[in-house]
């Protein structure tokens, strides 16, 4: 069964104090949603304990924003899988395009994180889409693809059943440029058909498939009524319960 899903990733914003009210705000609106929508929020390292205390008893999830491609050890500055479920985390995003772009983060160093967090009991939203550059040339199918069979055709189909995948455009990210309902269904389309050659149609179904890219209350609605997008990966927008909580109401 297709599960729904509204993540917000906090990227570097909030003070722990902020971030604390903002969960307890998402976490007090999130009880009149409709019981198949799951809200996932992604602070700050620093914040995931005083925010899993603040979800206690809500119907919200919480998730890192990245991990380490290392168990433990002398990795200074990183934090480990096992501290993230420690920290009372439930997922994990990892890709996002600023993590690429930014952080050298490549489809192998991918491959190892989403194993270490999918063997310690995380959920991953993994994080694939094209730059501007790709997508003037024509080739974001093809970047689209190549990224996602990177990480996910080196998993089980059991370990893909804690899979979330995220379309994100690069061109669309904090812009406000919002790719139409009609490129995102198209790219989400086909990553299912990309998942369905290696592990059937069945898991491909299965496998739960956000937007993310400027995603707000005002579009919200268009692109969730596309059949192969399944909710949103939620970066601005996320910072305000309010606007949060609407687009999760979109579906
Ligand atoms: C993101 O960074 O995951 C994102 C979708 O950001 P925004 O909604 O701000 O474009």
């Amino acid at each position: 069964m297709r599960k729904y899903i509204v993540a917000g990733n906090w990227k570097m914003n909030t003070t722990v104090a902020e971030g604390v009210e903002l969960a307890k705000a998402v976490a007090a609106k999130a009880q009149d949603l409709p019981a198949n929508v799951q809200l996932v929020v992604a602070p700050p390292f620093t914040h995931l304990v005083s925010v899993a205390e603040a979800l206690k008893g809500s119907k919200v999830a919480l998730s890192a924003q990245n991990c380490a491609d290392h168990e433990k050890g002398a990795y200074t500055g990183e934090v480990a899988v096992n501290m993230l479920v420690d920290a009372g985390c439930q997922y994990t995003i990892l890709g996002h395009s600023e993590r690429r772009q930014y952080y050298g983060e490549t489809d192998e160093k991918l491959v190892v994180k989403t194993k270490l967090a999918l063997a310690a009991g995380l959920k991953v939203i993994l994080c694939v889409g094209e730059n501007l550059d790709e997508r003037e040339a024509g080739k974001h199918f093809d970047v689209v693809t190549e990224q996602t069979k990177a990480v996910l055709y080196e998993l089980s189909a059991e370990e893909l059943k804690s899979i979330v995948v995220a379309y994100e455009p690069v061109w669309a990210i904090g812009t406000g440029k919002t790719a139409t309902a009609a490129q995102a269904e198209e790219i989400h389309a086909c990553i299912r058909t990309v998942i369905a050659e290696k592990f059937g149609l069945e898991a491909a179904d299965d496998m739960t498939i956000l937007y993310g890219g400027s995603c707000k209350p005002s579009n919200a609605k268009e692109l969730f009524a596309e059949k192969d997008i399944d909710g949103g990966l939620i970066g601005g927008a996320a910072l305000k319960a309010d606007d949060f909580i609407a687009i999760a109401a979109s579906f």
